[in-house]
């Protein structure tokens, strides 16, 4: 599919394919912008039905991280990498040719877990580049990123929760959780230890029983939508939030962890005129990347790490009463914030 005029294009700064003739890797590596730092993403393994199906997560997923990391107040451009491939097929071998690639990058792009990638992979690459963020052998260990991600969603959920209620006590409150993946589990035992109920779903049977052990009711995969509660959490893949769904919705919050929630932008619209309070996905789920930042810098203080994480809670709360009081989509507020970042850091530099 051509590039310039995709789409999701955005301006992306470099769009890299990588084939692998040994190992059969097809990957693609997304550099959005730079501004900022060096840019970073986790590296999705996916069996995208088409290249062109893969192009365009990539694109949105980088732009993404490029909003994030600007509004995590991080030195930090955005970018993002997939393979194309069934994750049963991800061999130590695939990593390395993957890790090869992002190393003759020479540090512009460094990557690490997301969806079908985990720690062990990370560890793998890292046998093959230093360019890896959320390491459990580094210099630093920083570790699995997901329980900061799920705190920060939960401290986004409490700054929704006093938006809408005046108060972020989980106790009377009910979470729709969908994938109880690495984040979703910990967000649900996060609900559950503050007194809060939890519903679950998962794709996965045993993800889901998991969830209930820990006293999480279960549904089935589309009944998530319809369940009578105050949060739905999108915790597993994108675009979960659209028309169709958002009718189904009960929930006066949407808060999870999934990047991309919303199939498109103007989503965010129909969101707000349904009175449904919209935690812009990559300011909720940013606690991830804020901890992966000390594999950057070398340094890693985990009380600091939290306070930042923590404070996911008051952006959120600030984005969701702007939206009320101007009636402008939080989603665009959001995006907005991000790209006053950005064009003051470019014009300092000149
Ligand atoms: P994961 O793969 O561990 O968990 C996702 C879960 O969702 C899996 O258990 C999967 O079976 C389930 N799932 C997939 N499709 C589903 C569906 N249609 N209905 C119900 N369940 C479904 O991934 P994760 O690390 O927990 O990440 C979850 C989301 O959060 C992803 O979108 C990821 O990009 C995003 N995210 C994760 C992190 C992190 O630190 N892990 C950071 C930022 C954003």
């Amino acid at each position: 599919m051509a590039l310039f005029d995709h789409p999701e294009f955005a301006d992306h700064e470099r769009v890299i394919h990588v084939a692998d003739r040994d190992t059969g890797l097809r990957a693609i590596i997304a550099i959005h912008d730079r501004t900022l730092g060096p840019s970073v993403g986790g590296c999705r393994v996916y069996p995208y039905a088409s290249d062109a199906e893969a192009l365009t997560d990539v694109l949105r997923l980088s732009k993404g991280m490029t909003y994030k990391t600007a509004l995590a107040g991080l030195p930090f451009g955005g970018a993002k990498s997939v393979i194309i491939a069934n994750p049963a097929d991800k061999t130590p071998a695939l990593i390395r040719a993957f890790g090869a690639a992002v190393d003759e990058l020479n540090g512009q792009y460094w990557t690490g877990e997301d969806v079908n990638f985990g720690t062990a992979d990370a560890e793998i690459l890292a046998s093959r580049t230093p360019y890896v963020l959320g390491r459990t052998k580094g210099e630093v260990n920083t570790g699995d990123p997901s329980p900061f991600t799920a705190g920060g969603v939960f401290a986004a959920m409490k700054g929704a929760l006093r938006h809408r209620f005046g108060s972020d006590a989980l106790a009377g409150r009910r979470v729709a959780i969908q994938g109880v993946g690495n984040v979703g589990y910990h967000l649900a035992k996060l609900v559950i230890d503050a007194g809060g109920a939890a519903v679950v779903t998962d794709v996965r049977p045993e993800s889901a029983d998991r969830a209930a052990l820990l006293g999480a009711a279960t549904v089935e995969t589309d009944a998530i939508y319809g369940e009578d509660c105050d949060v739905f959490a999108p915790c597993a893949m994108g675009g979960t939030v659209n028309p169709d769904t958002i009718g189904q919705l009960k929930a006066g919050i949407v808060c999870g962890a999934a990047n991309n929630q919303l199939d498109v932008p103007e989503t965010g619209q129909l969101l707000l005129d349904r009175g449904i309070a919209y935690a812009p996905d990559y300011v909720a789920n940013s606690g991830g990347i804020l901890n992966a930042f000390g594999d950057f810098s070398g340094h890693h203080d985990v009380e600091a790490v939290w306070r930042k994480v923590n404070a996911i809670g008051d952006t959120i709360e600030a984005i969701l009463d702007t939206s009320a009081r101007d009636k402008r989509p939080a989603s665009a507020i959001a995006d907005e914030m991000a790209e006053a970042i950005l064009t003051k850091a470019r014009a300092s530099r000149g």
